[in-house]
């Protein structure tokens, strides 16, 4: 997909000569020693032979074998894959991207700190920097519009330790500018969180705009069958060493080998996925922005997108996610019935997976909605994530389903 200064010859040993592709089918894979299978097998015990002398071991380090709460066979295998996909020096592997991001704020903020965040991120962050964070830890954090970069400037305030935003917001996609973000953090002397979750490598590598810290929730996209949870942070080695050791090992949410092993073959086909991913929700944002019966559609995509310049230039035009969130015209009943009607797409939580998921949060079920544009709190949201299934499928089930509802487009 790239060729940025790889040697010639590409050797899967080697993964930094091959292209993107072929790294997500060889990166962080080797044979095994014992039996010779060419795939890494499922290693599930919960401990690793010692050393003759073990009295020099730290039984808090994160880089020996010994205890799978510290480290693992296969979350090492997934660490390494990780570190290449997003071409950072090291990874963390949590049991869920929740883990990954708390692990973050755990480990680098302590009581006395100031944050920046943008008003619109996963419902466990906002709680997190709204509730639980200042009531327990003394953490003090302002939410701000991260798409007025005046007004997270002012925000900045001497003790600020880090700037969090997602690159795509859900469930608005507000899009972050990454690199203008990393230059105000930096410039106040703060680390900067990128949640990549919406926009997966290669589409977007966050460390290469200036983010400190790039997250992904391997639940959605990097797994991408919707059969495992885990979360990952991607960092230079030292910041990844501490955030093991602080947030792995003494706190705990550790990924078990199976689910590590389940996300690294999940992730083998994350390439051919992804686009099929970004360019099926193409087609559907521009079938839904079309239709008279949809109230709006909330996409990067679309030329209506508040962002969609800064969208073009940061994902380099490959594309601009899988997930959208829209509404039909009328109340909670109409958008209720709406997605009774769907016989293709699936009404439930999470995204990223192969199934296309769709979920509707009324505008009275949602918290923080002040952030939310106008049309999200007259309508609520349908948060609609696009699989894999074939997108004129998608299309002629959304049609059904808004003839079914709001009866055929006349004229
Ligand atoms: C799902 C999600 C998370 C949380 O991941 P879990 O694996 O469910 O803990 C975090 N951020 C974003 C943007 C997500 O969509």
């Amino acid at each position: 997909m790239d060729s940025s200064n790889r040697p010639r010859r590409p050797d899967k040993k080697h993964p930094a000569s091959l292209s993107f592709d072929s790294q997500a089918v060889h990166a962080g894979n080797s044979p095994d020693a014992t039996t010779g299978a060419i795939l890494t097998p499922i290693v599930m015990s919960n401990a690793y032979q010692l050393p003759d002398d073990p009295s020099a071991l730290d039984w808090s380090d994160s880089q020996t074998l010994f205890y799978t709460r510290n480290s693992g066979h296969n979350q090492m295998c997934l660490e390494r894959k990780l570190a290449a996909l997003e071409r950072g020096d090291e990874a963390a592997v949590f049991s869920t991207g929740v883990a990954a991001l708390h692990a973050i704020f755990f480990t680098f903020l302590k009581s006395g700190d100031h944050v920046v965040v943008s008003d619109v991120t996963y419902e466990a962050v906002a709680r997190l920097f709204r509730e639980l964070l200042p009531q327990k830890y003394g953490i003090e954090a302002t939410f701000v519009d991260i798409s007025d970069l005046t007004a997270v400037q002012a925000a900045m305030r001497p003790n600020t330790r880090l700037v969090h935003a997602e690159t795509i917001a859900n469930p608005t996609t507000k899009v972050a500018d990454v690199s203008a973000l990393a230059t105000i953090a930096r410039a106040g002397g703060a680390m900067l969180s990128i949640d990549a979750t919406f926009t997966p490598p290669p589409m977007f590598r966050g460390l290469a705009h200036g983010a400190d810290f790039v997250v992904h929730a391997l639940t959605k996209y990097i797994n991408g069958h919707g059969d495992a949870m885990g979360g990952a942070v991607i960092a230079r080695a030292a910041l990844i060493r501490q955030l093991k050791n602080d947030a792995l090992v003494d706190v705990g949410g550790s990924i078990s080998p199976f689910n590590a092993w389940l996300i690294m073959r999940g992730s083998v086909t994350l390439p051919l996925r992804l686009s099929r991913h970004l360019s099926s929700a193409q087609a559907v944002a521009e079938f839904l922005d079309q239709d008279p019966r949809v109230a709006y559609v909330a996409f990067p995509g679309l030329a209506s997108h508040p962002q969609h310049d800064l969208a073009s230039r940061q994902f380099g035009g490959s594309g601009y996610g899988g997930v959208m969130a829209f509404a039909v015209e009328g109340g909670p009943d109409v958008q209720n019935r709406f997605v009774a009607s769907l016989r293709l797409i699936t009404s439930a939580v999470s995204l990223g997976h192969d199934v296309s998921l769709i979920v509707h949060v009324g505008k009275d079920a949602r918290r923080g909605s002040s952030a939310y544009p106008d049309a999200f709190r007259t309508y609520g949201h349908m948060r609609l994530s696009i699989g894999l299934e074939d997108s004129a499928d998608l299309i002629a089930d959304i049609k059904a389903a808004l003839d079914d509802t709001l009866g055929p487009v006349v004229g």
